[in-house]
């Protein structure tokens, strides 16, 4: 399915890349007989995916919640007493995003090895070597465990619900995005980066957006098009040791959404669901940017982000997130001139490709669920929750990410329903 796994790449950007031998095995059926794949192993299913592995009985742990299974801390400690006095050698996820962080976060906090049979291609995180969990309300990218194997049966994957595939392509289409981002940040604050993460999955990643509308149909070479992806996604994360590759500023935003709901106890959308109006956000950002859109300058005030994020999440994150939005680097002078015409080329490159497969997928849909001054909130917030440079730390420190939030939501209504 992917020919570089395995392989020790020398890069051009002076780094030797071991890119770990997963094994990955996509057959017809293959979930009739998983039990053959693994010889000392516990199965996490929650209530969606647990009949996939019922006749595995003694071998199986079900996480239960009255809504939905979240990658939590709390989760992973649940495994991880269950497990305590256990004998068993590998922790093997049945499911999505939210089951395979707690997976190979436990696999890797109790050494132990872990596997994924993936149920949906709706996140790129089941070969990343790290689990995006929440850890006390604020959510953290947590080192994990790179898989063992990952067995993926077709069936399961093409007929999971509509939502993860929608989701799928919501997370998949991020990665445009965050290669702008991270081009940015190389530019602007000299960040490492690397041509090949992006160079490995550019051309597929083309294919998928453009197909959006027949991966929402089902059509199966489609879907398995885009788990593909989601799988090198992850690896580029694995190369690289951080997310870099595969998150800017929308997963950002969708980590704002995700802890102000979670701060609630309400349940939070899909993840890629979220990272979808992360992406169109960032991806008009972009459009202002290289458009030349004049906007009104008016510093957000450190006491106004304090009032935000007390009134987000309580005064207790507040403080651990002020402390690293006061750490993110200051940028000096900016030559915008120079930098539209590194990046535009690549936003030209996608981002026709980008606006139709995130009006396909539904994403105004996914706006109208929510406020829009909460939106606008969301997007002030994003710059504070982690050290990452993105595009809007770039207009918050020229003073234009107040005037941009307001011209974003007049142009909200651009997005169809
Ligand atoms: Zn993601
Ligand atoms: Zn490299």
């Amino acid at each position: 399915m992917i020919d570089f796994l395995g392989k020790t790449i020398e890069c051009s950007c002076g780094k030797l890349h071991e890119v770990p031998n997963i094994e990955i095995i996509c057959e017809d059926s293959v979930s009739q007989r998983l039990s053959e794949f693994f010889e000392d192993a516990f199965f996490l299913a929650d209530e969606n995916t647990i009949s996939l592995v019922r006749s595995l009985e003694g071998k199986t742990i079900k996480l239960r919640d009255p809504q939905r299974v979240t990658a939590t801390m709390e989760n992973v400690q649940k495994i991880r007493s269950f497990l305590k006095n256990k004998d068993c050698r590998e922790i093997v996820s049945v499911g999505s995003g939210s089951l395979t962080d707690i997976a190979k976060y436990t696999a890797y906090l109790t050494d132990r090895e872990f596997s994924a049979f993936p149920t949906a291609p709706s996140v790129d995180g089941y070969t990343s070597s790290v689990a995006p969990l929440i850890v006390r309300g604020v959510k953290k990218t947590l080192t994990a465990k790179v898989p063992r194997k990952i067995i993926i049966d077709p069936e399961v994957i093409v007929n999971s619900p509509i939502d993860l595939i929608r989701a799928g392509i919501g997370d998949i289409s991020s990665k445009i995005i965050a290669r702008l981002d991270w081009i940015l940040s190389n530019l602007l604050t000299n960040e490492y980066i690397c041509d090949f993460v992006w160079d490995d999955m550019k051309g597929l990643l083309k294919v998928v957006l453009t197909d959006t509308r027949k991966i929402l149909q089902r059509d199966r070479s489609s879907i398995l098009n885009l788990m593909k992806i989601q799988l090198i996604s992850g690896l580029n994360i694995t190369i690289i040791g951080n997310s870099r590759p595969a998150s800017g500023a929308e997963h950002l935003i969708s980590h704002v959404i995700e802890m102000y709901q979670e701060h609630r106890g309400q349940l939070p959308l899909f993840h890629g669901l979220q990272v979808a109006m992360g992406t169109y956000i960032t991806m008009k950002a972009y459009e202002a940017f290289f458009q030349d859109i004049h906007f009104a300058k008016s510093h957000i005030s450190l006491e106004d982000k304090e009032k935000l994020l007390i009134d987000f999440f309580g005064e207790k994150v507040t403080s651990e997130l002020q402390k690293i939005y006061l750490h993110k680097r200051k940028i000096e002078k900016v030559d915008i001139k120079s930098i539209q015409k590194i990046l535009e080329p690549i936003y030209l490159q996608y981002h026709s490709i980008l606006e139709a497969s995130l009006f396909d997928m539904g994403v105004g849909e996914l706006f109208s669920k929510y406020d829009k001054n909460f939106i606008k909130n969301v997007i002030i917030i994003s710059t504070t929750i982690r050290d990452r440079y993105t595009i809007l730390d770039l207009f918050d420190q020229l003073g234009i990410l107040k005037d941009f939030c307001d011209w974003f939501m007049e142009h909200m209504t651009e997005v169809k329903e």
